[in-house]
């Protein structure tokens, strides 16, 4: 289905090239923020689809209609499989959309250490659910650098929720695999850790490369999906990561007013087509019974 542009009027485009040869551009009906930080270009827009949208560096991270599918599927398959989440830890995820996710369950505590201050008051002013967890007494939201905390702190979670960017600027150190040995440190034991890990079309080989070291750190390394419209490709991989844990088993009913999340699309999003299957080490299959 074509569609008309919707007016000739000239208005700010941001395109996001996925490969040198083709992406997505997303009109800016509004330019609400643009500031350049320590770290990154950080631009809130206003489009009529997707809402506000939250670009780093030229690239998407979150918009108010489409973040569901990222957030939930991020969160909610690791806290349904872990027997009691009480303390959680997110790294990165500084629009809070992960945390939001974390706080609809009775945990104890949910930290999110996120390395850009001015992502988080961006986010603060312009994406409601961020400013109704600052009234939250179980959450706690850190200024820092994810990797040095992991290898410094001696905390431990039971859940631990990678929400970084892609591999460039200050998100590359928590694509490597030192940042996944120290992450693993901070586990308590039954505990479960979840990544976002690229699209599997356009990073086929960055995706195969991090299944397969992972691998090598966590007994039971699971590759799943999900899809998001406003991502490279619309498809998403995450990872599952546990010593002991199987993502088949649900321990509670989901929480009310998921979107996107329920027992279905649980164990769908881990039903992988072939060409993903591909990916894996000894390139199994990894169907749950
Ligand atoms: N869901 C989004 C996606 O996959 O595109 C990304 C979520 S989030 C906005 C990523 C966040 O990770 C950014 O706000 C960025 O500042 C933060 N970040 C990057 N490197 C980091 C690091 N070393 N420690 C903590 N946070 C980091």
């Amino acid at each position: 289905m074509t569609c008309r542009p919707k007016s000739k009027e000239k208005k700010t485009q941001i395109r996001e090239y996925h490969t040198p040869d083709c992406g997505l551009f997303f009109q800016a009906e509004r330019v609400i923020f643009r500031r350049k930080s320590r770290f990154q270009k950080i631009e809130i827009i206003h489009n009529d689809t997707y809402g506000k949208m939250l670009f780093l560096d030229n690239l998407v991270q979150t918009t108010e209609n489409d973040e569901f599918f990222y957030h939930e599927m991020l969160v909610h398959p690791s806290m349904m499989v872990h027997e009691n989440p009480e303390r959680v830890l997110i790294i990165g995820g500084g629009d809070g959309g992960a945390l939001r996710e974390c706080l609809r369950y009775p945990i104890r505590q949910g930290i999110m250490v996120e390395i850009d201050s001015e992502v988080i008051q961006a986010a603060q002013e312009h994406f409601p659910w961020l400013k109704k967890i600052r009234e939250d007494d179980r959450a706690e939201i850190i200024v820092g650098d994810g990797r040095e905390y992991v290898e410094k702190k001696d905390a431990e979670f039971d859940v631990i929720l990678v929400d970084s960017s892609d591999p460039v600027g200050p998100s590359q150190v928590l694509h490597q695999i030192q940042f996944y040995e120290n992450l693993k440190k901070r586990l308590r034991s039954g505990g479960i850790a979840a990544a976002q890990v690229g699209s599997p079309l356009y990073h086929k080989e960055a995706v195969r490369r991090t299944v397969s070291e992972l691998g090598t750190i966590f007994s039971r390394m699971r590759l799943y999906t999900a899809p998001v419209p406003t991502y490279p490709g619309g498809v998403w991989c995450y990872v599952f990561l546990s010593d002991d844990r199987e993502p088949e088993k649900l321990r509670r009913e989901p929480p009310a007013g998921l979107k996107y999340y329920n027992p279905e699309t649980h164990r769908a999003a881990f039903s992988l087509p072939n060409f993903m299957r591909e990916l894996l080490p000894g390139k199994g299959s990894q169907i749950l019974p």
